[in-house]
């Protein structure tokens, strides 16, 4: 991508520069500049030039143009220490960088039908013939903090997600079961609510699971545990359900995660006088008052969306010994949440889910090798316990997926299986779990390392307990006779508990 970058600044000095810095002096620490400071690492004729060098009272004012190579930006950074040498040697100081103006003309394809309408710390945009023009908004500390080179990749991020999009997302199927026999071609939770093991809560995509359906639900738990969990010598562990921000930026979620995000705020005070007129408000009207609330709360994270990110704080930091790999934990102490939108549909997507997570650490190769014993197990699940027909697909992967960056999985080592079984009643494939290789991710984004110096690389899978229990029971009924006996016999006589007049 070709770009231009155009740049006016002031610097702010410590005392007025006529009569103490000679124009000579000025003139000299431009050319060498030009000629030599603003090209250092740049190839041969390249780099970044001042164009207009002028001053006057306690002001130096710049206009720099530059190409990729030495961006404008940099080359103030540079500007300001040189030029702060040569006025140190009249005892005058720099005291700040002023931005006036900061334009940035990138080669911008149009065919990719990408319309850039907004951006943060840019005042204005133009999109025409092929180029794209910034004028940035910014100060110092913007340029401190790298602003201009991250808007520059992330416009590179979004041209490349525009690409992606018109290619459909990577599946490849892996493996595929026997064909099984169904007992059943109706829609499970239907039938279900028929039967009152389950009713509809009050929040979207929440049910309250009745004793029958649950005791389904801890037999699946149940399985996973004895077959797979327990017999690889996994450990329990709990993990957070609250999910601070700062998981979320270190586990790359913050990159995407919003229009799915279940947000949790708290009271700005606990002070009951600050609540008071909400309270009053309920009490005369019977409702409560949401955009009140609003005001009086912030925002400080989210519920648990993928279930491993905040377990990493635990380990953040850390040096391991190598000795003590592999490890494996797993958690299942609590509801996942998602904004599904108009996705819903029954157990088979909820915004409230029950879900086993499985995390496993250790070298790259320890890694790797471990999810292929855990795709053994799982098989063995599947294939003797629940006899279920199901097939399992390289997909991209779903860390990419939950930074806004679906695409190839051109990945072959770390990435993401989902397992997939089909639906009788609506002959679609719902995915139930995956298994994913997720390389050094997470102890990357939350600085843990072995003592060896090795990368730790890090896995995990997401067993949907609904999931599980949709499939199952969409393939196999609810009647308790037609079920593999194996099963039948795990679950044991389901309870019967209410009735209704
Ligand atoms: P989908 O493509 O069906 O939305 P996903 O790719 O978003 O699934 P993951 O992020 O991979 O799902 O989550 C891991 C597991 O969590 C899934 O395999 C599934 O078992 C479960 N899960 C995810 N979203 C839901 C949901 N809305 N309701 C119930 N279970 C879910
Ligand atoms: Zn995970
Ligand atoms: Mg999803």
């Amino acid at each position: 991508m070709d770009m231009k970058f155009e740049l006016k600044a002031a610097l702010k000095c410590s005392g007025i520069l006529e009569g103490s810095v000679s124009q000579l002096d000025i003139d000299n620490c431009k050319t060498y500049c030009n000629t030599d400071l603003l090209k250092k690492g740049a190839p041969p004729g390249c780099g970044a030039e001042i164009a207009r060098c002028q001053h006057f009272g306690n002001i130096i004012e710049l206009e720099i143009v530059s190409d990729r190579f030495v961006r404008a930006h940099d080359a103030l950074l540079r500007l300001k220490k040189e030029f702060g040498r040569l006025l140190g040697k009249h005892s005058i100081g720099i005291r700040g960088v002023e931005i006036e103006d900061y334009k940035i003309t990138l080669d911008w394809e149009w065919g990719e039908g990408l319309k850039i309408r907004k951006l943060p710390f840019v005042k204005e945009i133009k999109q025409e013939k092929g180029r794209l023009e910034l004028l940035l908004d910014i100060d110092e500390s913007a340029l401190d903090k790298r602003i201009p080179d991250r808007l520059i990749r992330l416009l590179e991020d979004k041209r490349d997600a525009v690409r992606w999009k018109g290619k459909s997302e990577h599946w490849e199927l892996l493996f595929e079961s026997d064909k099984k026999p169904f007992h059943f071609d109706k829609d499970p939770t239907e039938e279900m609510l028929k039967r009152d093991w389950l009713r509809h809560a009050a929040g979207r995509g929440q049910y309250i699971y009745g004793p029958q359906i649950t005791k389904i639900i801890r037999a699946l738990e149940k399985i996973l545990l004895d077959e797979l969990c327990t017999p690889l010598g996994y450990k329990e562990m709990i993990f957070p359900k609250f999910v601070a921000w700062d998981v979320w930026k270190k586990s790359g979620h913050a990159k995407g995660i919003y229009p799915e995000a279940y947000y949790v705020c708290t009271p700005k005070t606990r002070d009951p006088e600050y609540w008071e007129d909400v309270m009053d408000y309920f009490k005369v009207t019977n409702e409560v008052p949401v955009d009140m609330i609003m005001e009086k709360i912030e925002n400080v994270g989210g519920m648990c969306y993928a279930q491993c990110p905040p377990f990493w704080i635990f380990l953040q930091g850390k040096i391991m010994p190598d000795e003590i790999l592999p490890i494996m934990v797993f958690d299942r102490s609590g509801t996942s949440h998602r904004y599904e939108s108009g996705g819903l549909h029954g157990i088979e997507r909820l915004d409230e889910f029950h879900r086993v997570e499985i995390l496993w650490m250790g070298t790259k190769q320890q890694v790797i090798e471990h999810s292929k014993v855990l795709q053994e197990k799982y098989r063995r699940i599947f294939n003797e316990i629940l006899d279920l027909e199901w097939r399992e697909a390289w997909v991209t992967p779903w860390f990419m997926a939950q930074e806004g960056k679906a695409g190839l999985a051109e990945l072959k080592e770390a990435g993401t299986i989902d397992y997939e079984a089909v639906l009788p009643y609506s002959g679609k494939w719902l995915e139930f779990q995956n298994v994913s290789v997720n390389g050094d991710k997470y102890p990357t984004g939350f600085s843990v390392k072995l003592q060896s110096g090795e990368d730790l690389w890090s896995g995990c899978s997401g067993v949907g307990l609904e999931r599980w229990a949709a499939v199952f029971l969409a393939q196999k009924g609810l009647d308790v006779d037609k079920w593999p006996e194996k099963f039948s016999s795990i679950v044991g006589e389901l309870p019967e508990v209410f009735r209704f007049l």
